[in-house]
């Protein structure tokens, strides 16, 4: 059984307004979950739109990223409430929270994504990190959410850089899947790969726009915000696990490992773990085209401030083993780098970062 897309979708301008009438059909006490202070003010407009409706509403904060210790505590509280809804406001780590919960507690998750960084409100996937960011663990949910919510006022509220950040997430669709999966006979997948392409090439057509002119106006904007809340959902929804992730997302996964103040969001790491992987593809494919990939992306992911390099995120990779410390996250057993249909070592990922890294970048 394959789970492609979430019951409904609600899109564009009002979309949370329109959802109103399916939520109330299924939920009676749902649980607001949210983290962040700069979404406090829209998620009390939610709480108190769901109220007006005369349903109970349990707000909850995440006091991390999406992490055990909150799933528990939440989870306990939850139960205490009688939720019969869990409604997920928030970013990419926070809705992935709802999802685990929802799913915990055996009721409906509805996802509302304040922020176009990540397709997380469409997928049966949740990610679970530690309490200080370190990527755990991928966990398959049994269902997409129920409801989701892409309301484009709500996401335009959000900071640019979780704009961009979404942009490198879903760039990583076509990175990933064209090496993963390119040889697989099925046609579905095929031709989720392509709709993977088509959604690549309206990145790099539209994106600047979007990133310079962030408003429900600017049909860019929204093309944008769409591709990165929906159609990248999608592209996993038929295209199955490979067409999701292969070295781009364990090198992210990787890089999560190792401390950095900066606090780079997931998209901004996986845009670097795309550059990385094509230069393992250069090195131990043969991929002639690589080169040329690189100087394209990072000329596109400069226009939109991304970083580009490790250091970039806040990590020297020279120091504290950290070299070393990637490369064997990335490697470890479970790793999807073993998506990749080529063979290399720990010791050559090693090399091709230490490459990278030293190499200047002057597109
Ligand atoms: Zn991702």
């Amino acid at each position: 059984m394959q789970l492609i897309s979430p019951n409904k979708v609600f899109r564009g301008k009002n979309a949370w307004e329109k959802s109103l009438p399916e939520i109330v059909k299924i939920s009676k006490s749902p649980l607001l979950l949210g983290r962040s202070l700069i979404t406090r003010s829209l998620r009390s407009k939610i709480s108190n739109d769901l109220s007006q409706l005369n349903l109970k509403v349990f707000n909850s904060e995440l006091e991390f990223d999406c992490c055990e210790e909150d799933l528990n505590r939440i989870y306990n509280l939850a139960i205490e409430q009688k939720c019969d809804s869990v409604i997920t406001a928030g970013g990419g780590k926070v809705l992935d929270a709802g999802k685990l919960l929802a799913e915990y507690l055996s009721v409906p998750c509805i996802t509302v994504p304040l922020s176009a960084s990540t397709c997380a409100g469409w997928t049966a996937l949740g990610n679970v990190y530690t309490t200080d960011g370190k990527f755990l663990k991928d966990i398959k949910l049994k269902s997409c959410p129920k409801i989701l919510v892409c309301d484009h006022s709500f996401i335009n509220s959000a900071p640019k850089k979780t704009l961009s950040s979404g942009i490198a997430d879903s760039l990583a669709k076509w990175y990933e899947s064209s090496i993963t999966s390119s040889s697989n006979k099925d046609g579905i997948i095929q031709q989720a790969i392509q709709i993977a392409r088509v959604l690549r090439d309206q990145l790099f057509i539209q994106a600047e726009h979007a990133y310079n002119h962030p408003s429900e106006d600017n049909l860019a904007w929204t093309n944008i915000v769409e591709a990165n809340s929906l159609t990248a959902g999608l592209i996993g929804g038929i295209g199955g696990e490979k067409c999701r992730t292969a070295a781009a997302h364990a090198i992210h996964n990787a890089i999560t490992q190792i401390y950095t103040n900066k606090r780079p969001l997931h998209g901004e790491i996986v845009g670097v773990g795309i550059l990385i992987q094509l230069r393992l593809e250069e090195s131990k494919n043969n991929n002639k085209l690589a080169n040329q990939s690189i100087n394209q992306l990072v000329k596109f992911m400069k226009k939109l401030n991304l970083p580009i390099t490790i250091s970039e995120l806040g990590i020297n990779v020279f120091e504290n083993d950290n070299l070393q410390k990637i490369a064997s996250f990335a490697c470890r057993k479970e790793s999807e780098i073993h998506f990749l249909p080529f063979e290399f070592s720990e010791e050559d990922i090693i090399q091709v970062i230490s490459q990278f890294e030293s190499q200047k970048i002057t597109i």
